[in-house]
């Protein structure tokens, strides 16, 4: 009795469980966050190791089943809401980094990890089963298909790696397409960071709004060829080209012309 609307695809792949919590690897005094523990498939296992165990869970049917396997343990604690709203950082405990977990509603989740990417200085890491597509656009460098804006803005923030795949059998309901799992580890210092955040997304944004014009036609708004060649960008090269330290390196340089002006 999945629920569709819910995303609802609950793991059963015993050997796949196993795989997952071996990448995770709980110790104790880690705080872990369950995103959509479902039937408690990896819940189980998160408790036998972890110190503290906070899951959110929307579908409130799901509820007494997680309160009857797991509620009389007192390092678990259930939330009844929507991760896509969840105010995250008010799971933290003084300095303690979260962990987080889930084998995420695929119809959620690039918005759920842009909400998620706004708490990356309270996060440790995070291990996620996505579509598997998901994963490829969350890893993704210059130059290969999947790369674009849900790449670049991860990358911005986070270490990216894609550990494996895994198949619809090891479902129930089976979904129609490949998962992977992906670890993201925000960084304690961005790389190479942008003045202003937003304005890097926009740029981005608006560079993949139209991915086969080149640099110079689809930004022509913000910036000019010439600006361009000045930081190093040919203007005729196409976004799917662009790293991340050059996307900055037009944000950051667009920051201080428009401070300039003021
Ligand atoms: N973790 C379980 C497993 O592996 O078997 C269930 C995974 S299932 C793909 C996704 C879970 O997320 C479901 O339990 C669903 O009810 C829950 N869910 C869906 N939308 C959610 C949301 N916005 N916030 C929190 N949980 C959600």
């Amino acid at each position: 009795k999945a629920r569709k609307r819910f995303g609802q695809n609950f793991l059963h792949d015993h050997g796949v469980i196993q795989r997952i919590i071996r990448s995770i690897h709980p110790k104790a005094g880690d705080r872990i966050v369950e995103i959509g523990p479902g039937q408690g498939a990896l819940t189980e296992l998160l408790l036998d190791d972890a110190g503290q165990l906070d899951v959110v869970e929307l579908d409130r049917d799901l509820i007494p089943t997680l309160k009857l396997r797991f509620g009389l343990n007192p390092e678990f604690r259930i939330h009844e809401g929507d991760a896509l709203k969840f105010d995250f950082s008010s799971l933290r405990k003084e300095d303690e980094m979260l962990r987080l977990v889930g084998n995420l509603p695929y119809n959620i989740s690039t918005p759920l990890i842009f909400h998620l990417l706004e708490f990356q200085g309270l996060i440790h890491d995070m291990y996620f089963m996505l579509q598997k597509e998901v994963v490829e656009r969350l890893a993704a460098q210059p130059g290969e298909k999947h790369y674009g804006r849900l790449g670049i803005m991860a990358q911005y923030y986070c270490k990216i790696d894609n550990l494996f795949v895994v198949g619809p059998g090891c479902f129930k309901p089976a979904p129609k397409v490949d998962s992977a799992i992906v670890r993201l580890e925000p960084y304690k210092t961005i790389p190479y960071p942008a003045d202003d955040v937003k304005l890097l997304e926009r740029i981005v944004r608006e560079a993949f709004q139209q991915r086969r014009k080149t640099m110079r036609n689809t930004l022509k708004k913000l910036i000019s060829a010439d600006e361009l060649t000045e930081l190093g960008i040919d203007p005729v090269s196409r976004p799917e080209t662009v790293t991340l330290p050059e996307f900055v390196s037009i944000a950051n340089y667009l920051h201080k012309k428009a401070a300039d002006k003021r």
